[in-house]
């Protein structure tokens, strides 16, 4: 995956959102779909970097992005349904999810986990994920060719010891995934996959590992390739995936 090479025009006219688009991973993602065509709608909860994601799509003179400030711990279903109201009235349908933020939580066992981090994780990882997901199906179900994209991890796949709720949140995620494509399974035009991005280059990943170099591991910018793919055209026809992208 690592060494897919996109078509320059591959998001061409496409209408994509990404949560967690203010920095790291989703912010790689959010400028390299806009970098490929795509009209990207950043979400977040820091406003002040979802700015400075839009200016600097702007800057490169990428289609205009969209910014919608929410604090995806807090946010309700009433929430989702005004966002997908309002996309509605803007775009009518929606291409692409990057179903991207996340929280990390504590690295502790479990018998000393903190159960009010351990809801926090859950609801901003799980249970947020599949409210807007609920929300957003008739827009993507409005696309000729959508793509929804779940953000996964290598502990979401084997549980490793003191990663407690985030390992948990990323099983959870995998489930969604593999559901929601089962159930879409008659719609050639939608596919829904995960991707593991692999330890990556991020403020997330100095917080799980303090003591390693984060020279050691790639940039955002270089697993992009995964992205692209899963997100554009060439990966027609594959649903229910969890990929790595390195
Ligand atoms: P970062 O912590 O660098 O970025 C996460 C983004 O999610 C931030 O923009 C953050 O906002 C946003 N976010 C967090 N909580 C909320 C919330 N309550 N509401 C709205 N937005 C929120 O993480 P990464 O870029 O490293 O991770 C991206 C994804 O990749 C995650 O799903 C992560 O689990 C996964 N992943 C990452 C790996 C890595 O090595 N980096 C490895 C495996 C998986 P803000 O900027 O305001 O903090």
């Amino acid at each position: 995956m690592y060494d897919y090479q996109a078509a320059e025009n591959l998001l061409q006219d496409k209408i994509i959102l990404v949560t967690g688009a203010g920095d790291g991973i989703g912010r790689a993602a959010a400028l390299s779909f806009a970098a490929h065509g795509a009209t990207v709608i950043l979400l977040g909860r820091t406003e002040a970097k979802l700015n400075q994601v839009y200016d600097e799509i702007e800057a490169a003179g990428y289609p205009q992005a969209a910014i919608i400030p929410l604090n995806l711990e807090m946010a309700t279903d009433t929430d989702f349904d005004r966002l997908a109201a309002l996309l509605e009235e803007e775009f009518g349908r929606l291409d692409g999810i990057l179903h991207n933020a996340s929280l990390l939580g504590l690295r502790t066992p479990i018998e000393s986990y903190d159960p009010i981090t351990w809801q926090q994780v859950m609801q901003v990882n799980v249970n947020s994920t599949f409210m807007l997901t609920q929300a957003l199906l008739s827009l993507t179900n409005a696309s000729a060719d959508a793509s929804i994209i779940f953000t996964s991890s290598g502990v979401g796949r084997t549980g490793k010891a003191f990663w407690g709720a985030y390992a948990v949140s990323k099983f959870a995620t995998e489930g969604l995934m593999q559901v929601l494509a089962d159930e879409l399974d008659h719609n050639p035009n939608i596919r829904v996959n995960a991707i593991n991005p692999g330890a990556t280059r991020t403020n997330m990943r100095a917080s799980a590992y303090p003591a390693e170099n984060p020279e050691s591991n790639p940039t955002p910018e270089e697993i992009m390739p995964a992205y692209l793919y899963l997100m554009g055209r060439d990966s027609r026809g594959t649903t229910g995936k969890s990929i790595d992208a390195q």
